[in-house]
């Protein structure tokens, strides 16, 4: 029997992007994956399956082998650190980049500052290599709200348009990252599954400029 190949896609916007390229190598889902509460599709390749779960899980499963390879964002894989996992192709979707932010016009912070934020790793990598201290208040949504409140003096989050930070009064002040989703492969699929992975990786190459060009 061939080698089977499981792949994890991220849940949510990521996923809109991801498909499109998936097709164009030859990957299609055997149903819609929009309209079924399935966790687990079957592909045009009887050998291929696709898992779709938490953006935030797909380095988990793809670093522990419960899946071979995967899309995931930057951020996401930032914040996730560890190093089970390649990264041998970014797919260049769901662009964004990873800011720090605060009430417009908001004056320097005297003394030690509060930082409101879901990536916390990234968050104190990022002020560390500043050689600043700060507080990290952890949160799971909806970061904007916590200058407005009082809660902190910062956030770091994610800024596409800015819209959203500036419908509640925000701008963003520092750059952290630019994000993009990457494709991800375990290490131990990499050296066993290399004959299936390759030719994958070849083909969502040349989608991945295909596109670019377009
Ligand atoms: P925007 O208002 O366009 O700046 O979008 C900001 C919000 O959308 C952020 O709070 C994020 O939660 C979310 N967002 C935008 N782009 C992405 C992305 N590529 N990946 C994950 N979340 C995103």
């Amino acid at each position: 029997m061939k080698q089977q190949l499981t792949i994890a896609l991220s849940k949510g916007r990521i996923l809109e992007e991801t498909l499109p390229l998936l097709a164009a190598a030859d990957i299609v889902p055997a149903e819609d994956i929009f309209s079924s509460r399935k966790l687990i599709f079957d592909t045009n390749h009887a050998h291929i399956k696709l898992l779709v779960i938490r953006a935030t899980d797909v380095p988990t499963y793809v670093e522990y082998g419960g899946a071979d390879m995967g899309v995931s964002g930057k951020d996401v894989l930032l914040e996730h650190g560890g190093s089970g996992l390649y990264e041998p192709l970014d797919l260049e979707i769901a662009c964004c980049k990873l800011m720090v932010a605060g009430m417009a016009g908001a004056k320097p912070v005297d003394g030690r500052m509060r930082v409101a934020t879901k990536f916390v790793k990234v968050t104190r990598d990022y002020y560390a290599r500043l050689g600043a201290q700060v507080d990290i208040i952890k949160l799971y949504g909806a970061m904007e709200l916590a200058p407005i409140m009082g809660l902190a003096d910062r956030i770091v989050d994610i800024v596409d348009t800015g819209n959203t930070l500036r419908a509640n009064g925000l701008e963003a002040m520092e750059h952290i990252a630019d994000i993009s989703s990457r494709l991800v492969v375990g290490q131990p699929a990499m050296k066993m599954k290399y004959d299936l992975i390759q030719p994958i990786l070849e083909k969502l190459t040349a989608a991945v400029v295909a596109k670019r060009g377009g």
